[in-house]
Formats: C-alpha cells, sequence, structure tokens
C-alpha cells in the first residue's frame, strides 16, 4: 500500500463481530478473563487497548518504522524517549532552534536530573559531529525547526555522529543490547510523514506531537514514538506501560481519525503556505520571509532533497520590531492568535512571547529570534482569503 492508502486503512479492520466498517471505540479499562490469565491478549488498557494499537499500527506504517508507541502528548513521549533510553551522566547534542517545551523539558527537568544536552549554533553536520563526546548517547532533531524553519541534514548529520561516536568511545556497550551508541531522533512534528521519512536517511526514532498535523483539527493533545528498530522501541514499550502517560481511546480515535486525510490536507498546507510565502516577500513591511520552499531560503536545496514540499509553516519578520508585530497579530481575523499549529485553521503566534517565552532572551537572540518575528501556521481556508486577512493586517503596521 501507498502513504494515502496506508493513512486510511492501517489499523483500521473493519469490526469482525459487527462489520462497522469504522471499528468502536475500546472505552473500557479492563478486560474479561475467561478465567486467570486465560484473556485474549488484553487484560487492562494502560498496557494494551485495541483503539490505541490501530493508531500506533497507522503511524509506525506511515514512519516506515518496525513499531510505535503512542502517548498522551508530545512532551510525554519525549519523557519517555529520554528516561527510558538515557541514564544520569549521558548527554544529548541537538541544534539550538528546538520547540520551547523540549528546551525546557531538557534544561528544567533532565539537566538537574544529570542528563546534559549541548546545543549547536550551526546548522551543519560537522557543527553537531564537534560537540559530541564520549557521554553523547543521543542527538535530537528537529527539521524544519520551530520557528526559523531551518533545515537539518538527516543523513548527514546521522553519519557524521556515529562516526563520531565511534572515534571516541569504540568499545562502549549499549545501555540495552542492540541499541545503537548514538540514538539519532527527529521530531518530525512539522514535516510529518507525508513530506519527510526520517527513518529511511537513518534516524532511529522519529517523535510526534500529533497535537498538530497528524490530529489536524487543534482538538486533541498527543503524542507518538515510532522506531527504526524493535530494540529501539522496547525500552520505550517497557516505559509505557510501567510509568503511563498513556492516551486515552478517544484521543487516539480523534488522531487516527485526523490521519485519514493527512496527505491531501498536507498538499494543501504546503500550496496555501507558498502563495502566501510568495505574497509576503513583496511586501515591504516584512524584513525577512522564510519558507523552505522559496529559493531565497538557505536551506533550499536541501529542502528539495529531503523533503516531498515546503510544508504549512511560513515565519516573517516584521520591520516595526514588537509593536509591529503586536498590532499585525491583533488585527488577523481568519488567523487566530494562538499557540500550537497544525490544524485545518490558521493560527498566528509570537513566539518571543508565546510558545518560545520560556527560552531566555539571550539564546532566542543568539537563533534570530527576535522581537518582530511572527510564525504562521498556514491553514487549509481558501488561500485567496488568507492573503486578504494578511493584508487588510499590515495596514497600520
Ligand atoms: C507541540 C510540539 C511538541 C510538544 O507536543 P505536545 O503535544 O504539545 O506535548 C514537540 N515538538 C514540536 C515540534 C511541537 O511543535
Amino acid at each position: 500500500m501507498r502513504f494515502a492508502t496506508q493513512a486510511i486503512h492501517i489499523g483500521q479492520a473493519p469490526d469482525p463481530t459487527t462489520g462497522a466498517t469504522v471499528p468502536p471505540i475500546y472505552v473500557t479499562s479492563t478486560y474479561t478473563q475467561a478465567a486467570p490469565g486465560e484473556h485474549k491478549g488484553y487484560e487492562y488498557s494502560r498496557t494494551q487497548n485495541p483503539t490505541r494499537q490501530g493508531l500506533e499500527a497507522c503511524l509506525a506504517a506511515l514512519e516506515g518504522g518496525a513499531g510505535c508507541a503512542a502517548f498522551a502528548s508530545g512532551l510525554a513521549a519525549e519523557n519517555a524517549v529520554f528516561t527510558a533510553l538515557l541514564r544520569p551522566g549521558d548527554s544529548v547534542v541537538a541544534y539550538g532552534d528546538l520547540y520551547g517545551g523540549t528546551y525546557r523539558l531538557l534544561e528544567r527537568v533532565f539537566r538537574p536530573w544529570g542528563l546534559a544536552t549541548r546545543y549547536a549554533t550551526d546548522t551543519s553536520p560537522a557543527a553537531l559531529a564537534e560537540l559530541v563526546d564520549a557521554t553523547t548517547r543521543m542527538v535530537w532533531l528537529e527539521t524544519p525547526t520551530n520557528p526559523l524553519l531551518r533545515l537539518l541534514d538527516i543523513a548527514g548529520i546521522a553519519a557524521a555522529v556515529r562516526d563520531e561516536a565511534r572515534s571516541l568511545a569504540p568499545h562502549r556497550a549499549p545501555l540495552a543490547p542492540g541499541l545503537p551508541d548514538v540514538v539519532v531522533v527527529v521530531d518530525n512534528t512539522f514535516a510529518t510523514p507525508a513530506l519527510q521519512r526520517p527513518l529511511a536517511l537513518g534516524a532511529d526514532l522519529v517523535l510526534h506531537s500529533t497535537t498538530k498535523y497528524l490530529g489536524g483539527h487543534s482538538d486533541v493533545i498527543g503524542g507518538a514514538v515510532v522506531a527504526a528498530a524493535p530494540a529501539v522501541l522496547e525500552p520505550i514499550r517497557f516505559f509505557q506501560n510501567a510509568a503511563g502517560g498513556v492516551p486515552g481511546p478517544f484521543d487516539c480515535f480523534l488522531v487516527h481519525r485526523g490521519i485519514k486525510t493527512l496527505a491531501v490536507r498536507m498538499r494543501q498546507h504546503c500550496e496555501n503556505a507558498l502563495r502566501i510565502a510568495q505574497w509576503a516577500a513583496g511586501r515591504t513591511e516584512f524584513e525577512r520571509v522564510v519558507y523552505p520552499g522559496l529559493p531565497t531560503h538557505p536551506d533550499h536545496a536541501l529542502a528539495a532533497r529531503q523533503m516531498c514540499g515546503g510544508g504549512g509553516m511560513v515565519t516573517v519578520v516584521l520591520r516595526g520590531g514588537l509593536a509591529a508585530a503586536r498590532r499585525f497579530m491583533s488585527r488577523t481575523r481568519l488567523f487566530a492568535c494562538a499557540e500550537s499549529l497544525g490544524g485545518v485553521e490558521s493560527l498566528v503566534n509570537h513566539p518571543a512571547s508565546m510558545t518560545h517565552a520560556s527560552v531566555p532572551r539571550d539564546v532566542r537572540e543568539r537563533i534570530g529570534l527576535t522581537d518582530g518575528l511572527v510564525r504562521l501556521s498556514v491553514g487549509i481556508e481558501d488561500a485567496d482569503d488568507l492573503v486578504a486577512d494578511l493584508e487588510q493586517a499590515l495596514q497600520g503596521t
């Protein structure tokens, strides 16, 4: 099956007892056993739930992975990855322009726990490999990055950090049998498997906030981890059952239902975002327009190689700084001023004061996240209406 077919059919077999074309939502905490230990493979819903398993099977197929573990949020999924695969004394290497919540989790929860993260300021494979030392067991990549939409070369970075790790600690025992020396994780929330398949490019794990494009309708919080190999998934699955953080069946249903239209939604997100980026590039009120699908983007060639579409996010920097950004954002009507992204409805966000407020100012400025920067999550409304909305919002900036 190809992508759009998998999205609709995997984990969605008709209900065998009634023939219901859409399988029921299994709202149950437990399962009745014929005699102690005599059951149909289901004992308790933290451990197994058919609605969750359907979603996990579908996500694993879409990313081309060996398996998937779903969580109650993207950050719960991240927590599972760090806790299940790392130990105090280990270190992580990441590129500095990260989702704010990931940065907060690494700095405020895991650094005190004993896990240090070093952040690269340059996107090149050599810059990330240079930060690898004998304690490094994970590389965390977000591409496109948020909100500056830089691209990281997944295949190039995976190869460079693995070479570096091997040369530093050739005899280091892995934490669990079959785990790679350095686990390469890609947060694929922005691109989705419709536009980018990190496991095929050499990543070991893909992380998702299913809250965003996968759910796609701004009505559910969820997360998931997809692993290339069973050995990498196994400790995360163990953690999922041992520590919880699992999504409920209704949430799994909503995400799975959203995924059915992912292929067609992503095409429209890309088309609308390119249209808005091209319009914005012609307006003098913007000092900068960032979109991977524009030939002026610094990583345009890598985007063409690594992704099949520029995505639905457009970042603009207003010449008038903070005051202009605030005026612009309070005037949009279709673009709702809100955190989050990836829904069918367009949203506008001010990272410096909203999603990235937990990132210290000096770090923000070093990576170019200035006060005039505004992030657009371009929805799938009519593009003419979206352009008209932004045009009227620019008046008075
Ligand atoms: C939203 C987001 C997360 C966190 O996911 P939640 O579902 O909000 O917990 C992680 N990474 C990226 C890139 C995100 O956009």
